[in-house]
Protein backbone atom coordinates (compact mmCIF):
# COMPACT_ATOMS: atom_id res chain seq x y z
CA UNK A 1 0.00 0.00 0.00
CA UNK A 2 1.65 3.43 -0.75
CA UNK A 3 0.97 5.58 2.25
CA UNK A 4 0.65 9.22 1.74
CA UNK A 5 4.15 10.63 2.46
CA UNK A 6 3.75 12.82 5.66
CA UNK A 7 3.21 9.68 7.41
CA UNK A 8 6.61 8.02 6.53
CA UNK A 9 8.27 10.86 8.22
CA UNK A 10 6.93 11.01 11.71
CA UNK A 11 7.25 7.83 14.26
CA UNK A 12 4.80 6.71 16.90
CA UNK A 13 4.94 8.63 20.27
CA UNK A 14 7.39 6.30 22.27
CA UNK A 15 5.98 7.24 25.79
CA UNK A 16 2.68 5.52 24.22
CA UNK A 17 4.79 2.12 22.91
CA UNK A 18 6.58 1.53 26.22
CA UNK A 19 3.44 2.24 27.75
CA UNK A 20 1.70 -0.57 25.87
CA UNK A 21 4.58 -2.71 26.37
CA UNK A 22 4.44 -2.41 30.37
CA UNK A 23 0.57 -2.94 30.13
CA UNK A 24 0.76 -6.07 28.31
CA UNK A 25 3.42 -7.58 30.43
CA UNK A 26 1.37 -6.32 33.44
CA UNK A 27 -1.57 -8.11 31.68
CA UNK A 28 0.47 -11.26 31.39
CA UNK A 29 0.79 -11.28 35.24
CA UNK A 30 4.65 -9.81 35.42
CA UNK A 31 4.64 -7.37 38.42
CA UNK A 32 5.58 -4.34 36.70
CA UNK A 33 6.34 -1.22 38.28
CA UNK A 34 5.47 1.62 35.87
CA UNK A 35 6.91 5.37 35.56
CA UNK A 36 6.93 5.78 32.43
CA UNK A 37 2.96 7.26 31.63
CA UNK A 38 2.54 11.19 31.95
CA UNK A 39 -0.47 10.75 33.60
CA UNK A 40 -1.69 11.56 37.56
CA UNK A 41 -3.23 8.25 39.10
CA UNK A 42 -5.60 10.29 40.98
CA UNK A 43 -9.12 10.20 39.73
CA UNK A 44 -10.81 12.81 38.56
CA UNK A 45 -11.95 15.10 41.69
CA UNK A 46 -15.67 14.10 42.73
CA UNK A 47 -17.41 17.01 42.26
CA UNK A 48 -16.23 17.54 38.49
CA UNK A 49 -17.15 13.71 38.06
CA UNK A 50 -21.03 14.72 39.28
CA UNK A 51 -20.66 17.36 36.71
CA UNK A 52 -20.59 15.59 33.92
CA UNK A 53 -22.87 12.81 35.18
CA UNK A 54 -25.61 15.58 35.93
CA UNK A 55 -24.99 17.13 32.29
CA UNK A 56 -25.75 13.66 30.86
CA UNK A 57 -28.75 12.88 32.68
CA UNK A 58 -30.21 16.45 31.68
CA UNK A 59 -29.47 15.57 28.22
CA UNK A 60 -26.06 17.10 27.63
CA UNK A 61 -25.99 14.00 25.00
CA UNK A 62 -26.65 16.41 21.29
CA UNK A 63 -23.85 18.17 19.07
CA UNK A 64 -22.97 21.44 20.29
CA UNK A 65 -20.88 24.00 18.82
CA UNK A 66 -17.64 23.33 16.98
CA UNK A 67 -15.68 25.82 19.14
CA UNK A 68 -17.20 24.26 22.09
CA UNK A 69 -19.69 25.42 24.93
CA UNK A 70 -20.16 29.16 24.98
CA UNK A 71 -20.19 28.74 28.68
CA UNK A 72 -16.82 26.28 28.99
CA UNK A 73 -15.25 29.27 27.13
CA UNK A 74 -16.86 31.71 28.97
CA UNK A 75 -15.26 29.94 31.94
CA UNK A 76 -11.54 29.17 30.33
CA UNK A 77 -11.45 32.93 29.38
CA UNK A 78 -12.17 33.90 32.70
CA UNK A 79 -9.72 31.78 34.05
CA UNK A 80 -6.90 32.98 31.59
CA UNK A 81 -7.73 36.79 32.49
CA UNK A 82 -7.94 35.89 36.53
CA UNK A 83 -4.95 33.54 36.75
CA UNK A 84 -2.85 34.82 33.86
CA UNK A 85 -3.36 38.31 33.55
CA UNK A 86 -4.05 37.47 29.71
CA UNK A 87 -7.12 39.70 28.15
CA UNK A 88 -9.04 37.01 26.19
CA UNK A 89 -12.66 36.92 25.70
CA UNK A 90 -14.64 33.88 25.23
CA UNK A 91 -14.54 34.66 21.55
CA UNK A 92 -10.55 34.00 21.51
CA UNK A 93 -10.91 30.13 22.79
CA UNK A 94 -11.74 27.16 20.98
CA UNK A 95 -12.47 23.80 23.38
CA UNK A 96 -10.25 20.59 21.78
CA UNK A 97 -10.08 17.17 22.06
CA UNK A 98 -7.33 17.41 24.22
CA UNK A 99 -3.93 19.50 24.83
CA UNK A 100 -2.39 17.61 21.94
CA UNK A 101 -5.21 18.33 19.55
CA UNK A 102 -5.09 21.95 20.84
CA UNK A 103 -1.34 21.77 19.84
CA UNK A 104 -2.05 19.84 16.53
CA UNK A 105 -4.77 22.16 15.12
CA UNK A 106 -2.78 25.16 15.52
CA UNK A 107 0.12 23.59 13.41
CA UNK A 108 -2.82 22.82 10.66
CA UNK A 109 -3.58 26.22 10.92
CA UNK A 110 -0.66 28.16 10.59
CA UNK A 111 2.56 26.28 9.20
CA UNK A 112 3.25 25.95 5.38
CA UNK A 113 5.96 23.82 3.96
CA UNK A 114 9.16 25.03 4.43
CA UNK A 115 8.04 26.67 7.74
CA UNK A 116 10.66 26.86 10.31
CA UNK A 117 9.20 26.00 13.60
CA UNK A 118 11.60 26.30 16.86
CA UNK A 119 11.62 23.66 19.83
CA UNK A 120 14.01 23.87 22.55
CA UNK A 121 14.91 19.84 23.62
CA UNK A 122 14.43 17.96 25.33
CA UNK A 123 11.27 18.76 24.07
CA UNK A 124 7.67 17.09 24.37
CA UNK A 125 7.61 13.76 22.03
CA UNK A 126 4.59 15.21 19.87
CA UNK A 127 6.18 18.67 19.14
CA UNK A 128 8.42 17.63 16.07
CA UNK A 129 6.28 15.06 14.55
CA UNK A 130 3.41 17.81 14.25
CA UNK A 131 5.35 20.27 13.01
CA UNK A 132 6.33 17.56 9.94
CA UNK A 133 2.64 16.58 9.60
CA UNK A 134 2.13 19.87 9.10
CA UNK A 135 5.21 20.06 6.43
CA UNK A 136 6.69 22.36 8.67
CA UNK A 137 10.60 21.88 9.58
CA UNK A 138 11.69 21.46 13.31
CA UNK A 139 14.72 22.95 14.32
CA UNK A 140 15.84 21.84 17.51
CA UNK A 141 18.00 24.17 20.27
CA UNK A 142 19.35 21.37 22.49
CA UNK A 143 19.89 22.62 26.12
CA UNK A 144 21.95 21.08 28.54
CA UNK A 145 21.29 19.62 32.12
CA UNK A 146 24.56 22.18 33.04
CA UNK A 147 22.02 25.27 31.87
CA UNK A 148 19.11 23.80 33.46
CA UNK A 149 17.37 22.91 30.39
CA UNK A 150 16.99 26.25 29.46
CA UNK A 151 17.33 27.86 25.99
CA UNK A 152 19.05 31.31 26.27
CA UNK A 153 17.52 34.57 25.01
CA UNK A 154 20.96 33.96 22.50
CA UNK A 155 20.25 31.04 21.14
CA UNK A 156 16.55 31.70 20.74
CA UNK A 157 18.34 34.52 18.86
CA UNK A 158 21.02 32.30 16.59
CA UNK A 159 18.42 30.13 15.56
CA UNK A 160 16.13 32.23 13.89
CA UNK A 161 16.03 32.88 9.82
CA UNK A 162 13.90 34.13 7.85
CA UNK A 163 12.03 31.19 7.19
CA UNK A 164 11.06 31.07 11.21
CA UNK A 165 7.49 30.90 12.15
CA UNK A 166 7.08 30.13 15.40
CA UNK A 167 8.78 29.41 18.64
CA UNK A 168 7.41 26.56 21.08
CA UNK A 169 7.92 27.08 24.31
CA UNK A 170 6.62 24.09 27.52
CA UNK A 171 7.52 25.76 30.66
CA UNK A 172 6.78 23.75 33.37
CA UNK A 173 8.21 21.13 30.86
CA UNK A 174 7.80 17.47 30.13
CA UNK A 175 10.51 16.24 30.39
CA UNK A 176 12.68 18.08 32.14
CA UNK A 177 10.12 19.72 34.75
CA UNK A 178 12.14 22.93 34.48
CA UNK A 179 10.31 26.22 34.98
CA UNK A 180 11.56 29.54 33.61
CA UNK A 181 11.77 32.25 36.10
CA UNK A 182 9.81 35.27 35.02
CA UNK A 183 12.78 37.54 33.83
CA UNK A 184 13.71 34.59 31.48
CA UNK A 185 10.49 34.16 30.52
CA UNK A 186 10.58 37.93 29.83
CA UNK A 187 14.18 38.06 27.95
CA UNK A 188 12.84 35.15 25.34
CA UNK A 189 9.62 37.28 24.95
CA UNK A 190 12.03 40.49 23.39
CA UNK A 191 13.72 38.69 21.17
CA UNK A 192 10.01 37.57 20.01
CA UNK A 193 8.59 40.35 19.47
CA UNK A 194 12.07 42.31 18.06
CA UNK A 195 11.32 39.20 15.20
CA UNK A 196 7.77 39.53 14.80
CA UNK A 197 7.68 35.30 15.63
CA UNK A 198 4.42 33.58 16.88
CA UNK A 199 4.99 31.80 20.02
CA UNK A 200 3.00 28.42 21.03
CA UNK A 201 3.05 28.16 25.04
CA UNK A 202 2.32 25.44 26.13
CA UNK A 203 0.83 25.60 30.02
CA UNK A 204 -0.62 22.41 30.72
CA UNK A 205 1.37 22.24 33.56
CA UNK A 206 1.25 25.26 34.58
CA UNK A 207 -0.33 24.55 38.47
CA UNK A 208 2.20 21.88 39.39
CA UNK A 209 4.90 23.58 40.78
CA UNK A 210 7.21 23.46 43.82
CA UNK A 211 9.51 25.22 46.14
CA UNK A 212 9.11 29.00 45.05
CA UNK A 213 8.91 28.61 41.28
CA UNK A 214 6.55 31.02 39.47
CA UNK A 215 4.52 30.62 36.36
CA UNK A 216 4.31 34.00 33.95
CA UNK A 217 2.57 33.38 31.05
CA UNK A 218 4.61 34.90 27.67
CA UNK A 219 1.51 36.42 26.75
CA UNK A 220 1.11 38.38 29.94
CA UNK A 221 4.68 39.91 29.73
CA UNK A 222 3.37 42.95 27.45
CA UNK A 223 0.42 44.05 24.93
CA UNK A 224 3.40 43.04 22.14
CA UNK A 225 4.14 39.54 23.02
CA UNK A 226 -0.14 38.94 23.64
CA UNK A 227 -0.19 39.81 20.15
CA UNK A 228 2.21 37.16 19.19
CA UNK A 229 0.57 34.12 21.51
CA UNK A 230 -1.00 31.39 21.06
CA UNK A 231 -1.54 29.64 24.38
CA UNK A 232 -2.78 25.92 24.18
CA UNK A 233 -3.66 24.04 27.53
CA UNK A 234 -5.82 21.83 29.03
CA UNK A 235 -7.82 19.82 32.23
CA UNK A 236 -5.60 16.59 31.92
CA UNK A 237 -2.79 17.33 34.16
CA UNK A 238 -4.13 20.03 36.88
CA UNK A 239 -7.70 17.79 37.26
CA UNK A 240 -6.56 14.57 36.37
CA UNK A 241 -8.67 14.55 33.96
CA UNK A 242 -6.42 12.91 31.10
CA UNK A 243 -8.92 10.08 29.36
CA UNK A 244 -11.56 13.70 29.64
CA UNK A 245 -9.85 14.69 26.32
CA UNK A 246 -10.73 18.47 27.08
CA UNK A 247 -8.18 20.83 26.10
CA UNK A 248 -8.35 24.75 24.23
CA UNK A 249 -5.92 27.08 22.25
CA UNK A 250 -6.58 30.88 23.29
CA UNK A 251 -5.24 33.08 20.53
CA UNK A 252 -5.95 36.21 18.31
CA UNK A 253 -9.36 35.87 16.73
CA UNK A 254 -8.55 35.15 12.76
CA UNK A 255 -6.68 31.93 14.40
CA UNK A 256 -9.41 31.43 16.53
CA UNK A 257 -11.63 31.12 13.49
CA UNK A 258 -9.36 29.21 10.71
CA UNK A 259 -8.41 26.54 14.26
CA UNK A 260 -12.72 26.41 14.76
CA UNK A 261 -12.97 25.90 10.83
CA UNK A 262 -10.70 22.86 10.83
CA UNK A 263 -12.11 21.38 14.16
CA UNK A 264 -15.33 21.48 12.45
CA UNK A 265 -14.60 19.59 9.62
CA UNK A 266 -12.14 16.93 11.85
CA UNK A 267 -13.28 16.63 14.92
CA UNK A 268 -16.47 18.65 15.58
CA UNK A 269 -17.70 19.35 19.23
CA UNK A 270 -15.67 17.75 21.97
CA UNK A 271 -17.78 15.31 23.73
CA UNK A 272 -20.53 17.51 25.35
CA UNK A 273 -21.35 16.66 28.73
CA UNK A 274 -17.63 16.02 29.59
CA UNK A 275 -17.36 19.79 28.62
CA UNK A 276 -19.89 20.17 31.73
CA UNK A 277 -16.94 18.52 34.00
CA UNK A 278 -14.87 20.94 32.74
CA UNK A 279 -17.31 24.15 33.91
CA UNK A 280 -17.59 22.33 37.37
CA UNK A 281 -13.27 22.25 37.47
CA UNK A 282 -13.15 26.07 37.05
CA UNK A 283 -15.78 27.42 39.09
CA UNK A 284 -15.04 25.33 41.97
CA UNK A 285 -12.84 25.40 44.88
CA UNK A 286 -9.20 25.00 43.94
CA UNK A 287 -8.27 22.65 46.90
CA UNK A 288 -8.22 19.63 45.07
CA UNK A 289 -5.54 21.08 43.05
CA UNK A 290 -3.70 21.90 45.77
CA UNK A 291 -3.98 18.28 47.58
CA UNK A 292 -3.04 16.99 44.52
CA UNK A 293 0.38 19.11 44.06
CA UNK A 294 0.84 18.49 47.32
CA UNK A 295 1.12 15.29 46.81
CA UNK A 296 3.35 14.78 43.78
CA UNK A 297 5.83 17.55 45.81
CA UNK A 298 6.52 14.43 48.44
CA UNK A 299 6.97 12.03 45.97
CA UNK A 300 9.25 14.34 44.04
CA UNK A 301 11.48 14.08 47.04
CA UNK A 302 11.19 10.42 48.08
CA UNK A 303 12.03 9.91 44.41
CA UNK A 304 15.11 12.41 44.17
CA UNK A 305 16.47 11.51 47.51
CA UNK A 306 16.01 7.79 46.13
CA UNK A 307 17.56 8.80 42.95
CA UNK A 308 20.53 10.70 44.40
CA UNK A 309 22.05 7.64 46.19
CA UNK A 310 22.67 5.09 42.91
CA UNK A 311 25.79 6.17 41.66
CA UNK A 312 26.31 7.44 38.24
CA UNK A 313 23.01 9.39 37.93
CA UNK A 314 22.74 13.09 38.19
CA UNK A 315 19.00 14.44 38.99
CA UNK A 316 18.54 17.88 39.74
CA UNK A 317 15.76 19.04 41.30
CA UNK A 318 13.05 20.19 38.93
CA UNK A 319 10.69 22.43 40.13
CA UNK A 320 7.18 21.57 38.30
CA UNK A 321 5.40 19.07 36.28
CA UNK A 322 5.75 15.44 37.63
CA UNK A 323 8.75 14.58 36.22
CA UNK A 324 12.28 13.45 36.84
CA UNK A 325 15.01 13.95 33.97
CA UNK A 326 18.23 12.28 34.86
CA UNK A 327 21.33 11.89 33.28
CA UNK A 328 22.99 8.27 32.61
CA UNK A 329 25.84 9.28 30.64
CA UNK A 330 28.12 7.92 32.81
CA UNK A 331 26.98 4.37 32.86
CA UNK A 332 28.07 4.20 29.02
CA UNK A 333 24.63 3.33 27.59
CA UNK A 334 22.43 4.85 25.82
CA UNK A 335 18.83 5.83 26.85
CA UNK A 336 17.22 3.14 24.83
CA UNK A 337 18.79 0.11 25.92
CA UNK A 338 19.33 1.20 29.61
CA UNK A 339 15.68 1.53 29.38
CA UNK A 340 14.76 -1.84 27.30
CA UNK A 341 17.22 -3.35 29.96
CA UNK A 342 15.89 -2.00 32.61
CA UNK A 343 12.34 -3.28 31.83
CA UNK A 344 13.57 -6.57 31.31
CA UNK A 345 16.09 -7.39 33.77
CA UNK A 346 13.75 -5.59 36.67
CA UNK A 347 9.81 -5.03 35.21
CA UNK A 348 10.46 -1.40 35.91
CA UNK A 349 9.34 0.90 32.60
CA UNK A 350 10.94 4.70 32.51
CA UNK A 351 11.04 6.55 29.22
CA UNK A 352 14.45 6.82 27.14
CA UNK A 353 15.62 10.78 27.06
CA UNK A 354 15.69 9.78 23.16
CA UNK A 355 12.16 10.46 22.42
CA UNK A 356 12.76 13.67 23.88
CA UNK A 357 15.91 14.33 21.72
CA UNK A 358 18.38 13.97 25.20
CA UNK A 359 19.92 10.42 24.58
CA UNK A 360 22.08 10.52 27.87
CA UNK A 361 18.62 10.90 30.39
CA UNK A 362 16.01 9.03 30.82
CA UNK A 363 12.41 10.06 32.24
CA UNK A 364 10.77 8.86 35.20
CA UNK A 365 7.37 9.97 36.09
CA UNK A 366 6.48 10.37 39.92
CA UNK A 367 2.78 10.51 39.26
CA UNK A 368 2.48 7.21 41.19
CA UNK A 369 2.22 6.13 44.96
CA UNK A 370 4.61 6.06 47.14
CA UNK A 371 5.32 2.51 47.55
CA UNK A 372 5.77 1.93 44.11
CA UNK A 373 8.54 4.84 44.10
CA UNK A 374 10.44 3.09 46.73
CA UNK A 375 10.07 -0.17 45.56
CA UNK A 376 10.97 1.11 41.88
CA UNK A 377 14.48 3.33 42.95
CA UNK A 378 15.45 -0.25 44.68
CA UNK A 379 14.90 -2.38 41.42
CA UNK A 380 17.01 0.74 39.62
CA UNK A 381 19.86 0.88 41.41
CA UNK A 382 20.41 -2.76 41.21
CA UNK A 383 20.06 -2.59 37.76
CA UNK A 384 22.50 0.23 38.29
CA UNK A 385 24.73 -2.27 39.83
CA UNK A 386 24.18 -5.33 37.41
CA UNK A 387 25.41 -3.34 34.60
CA UNK A 388 28.41 -1.28 36.24
CA UNK A 389 30.34 -4.15 38.15
C1 LIG B 1 0.11 15.79 28.53
C2 LIG B 1 0.65 16.89 27.70
C3 LIG B 1 -0.14 17.57 26.74
C4 LIG B 1 -1.55 17.26 26.33
O1 LIG B 1 -2.24 16.37 27.01
P1 LIG B 1 -3.76 16.07 26.65
O2 LIG B 1 -4.01 14.79 27.38
O3 LIG B 1 -3.88 15.92 25.17
O4 LIG B 1 -4.57 17.20 27.17
C5 LIG B 1 0.41 18.64 26.06
N1 LIG B 1 1.67 19.02 26.28
C6 LIG B 1 2.44 18.41 27.17
C7 LIG B 1 3.82 18.92 27.38
C8 LIG B 1 1.98 17.32 27.91
O5 LIG B 1 2.77 16.71 28.77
Amino acid sequence: MKLAARVAQVTPSLTLVIDAKAKAMKRDGIDVLSFSVGEPDFDTPSHIRAAAAAALEEGKTRYGPAAGEPKLRQAIAQKLQRDNNLPYEAANIVVTNGGKHSLYNIMMALIEPGDEVIIPAPYWVSYPEMVKLAEGTPVIINTTLEAGFRMTPEQLQQAITPKTKLVILNSPSNPTGMVYTPDEIRAIAKVIVEHDLWVVSDEIYEKILYDDAQHLSIGAVSPASFERTIISSGFAKTYAMTGWRIGFVAAPLPLIKAIETIQSHSTSNVCTFAQYGAIAAYENSQDCVTEMVRAFAERRQIMLDALNTIPGFICPAPTGAFYLFPNISKLGVNSLNFCDGLLETQQVAAVPGIAFGADDCIRLSYATNVENIKAGMDRLANYVRSITS
